[in-house]
């Protein structure tokens, strides 16, 4: 069974958001660019989470949360969480690793201009 919902969008024109329970797993597609590519955005991440800012249809709100208080919707918010909690430390790690970068680069030019 599909549970399909509409979501806002820049344009104006809404985007099909449909969660479905496929082999005791939730899956949710969106109809935008980014989700008919079967890639992640804004519309999958905010509904799942059960942003109903992202509703276009304010009707769909207690859907939404209904649909959410699912066991397998629990799964899918808990498996995400661990994902983007892995990308928050990749972050964080990149950012370190900029600054790294930056601190040797600037060391290089320092030993070509004598500074160093
Ligand atoms: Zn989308």
């Amino acid at each position: 069974m599909k549970h399909a919902f509409l979501a806002k969008s820049s344009s104006g024109n809404p985007y099909d958001v449909t969660f479905e329970v496929i082999g005791g797993r939730m899956v949710v597609h969106c109809t935008c660019k980014a989700g008919e590519m079967n890639q992640q955005c804004k519309h999958k991440r905010a509904l799942s989470f059960g942003d109903a800012e992202m509703l276009m249809d304010k009707s769909q709100t207690q859907a939404l949360k209904d649909l959410l208080a699912m066991s397998v919707a629990n799964d899918l918010m808990a498996r995400l969480r661990i994902e983007e909690e892995a990308l928050t430390v990749l972050e964080t790690e990149k950012n370190r690793l900029a600054a790294q970068e930056k601190a040797i680069k600037r060391r290089i030019a320092d030993i070509f201009t004598g500074k160093a």
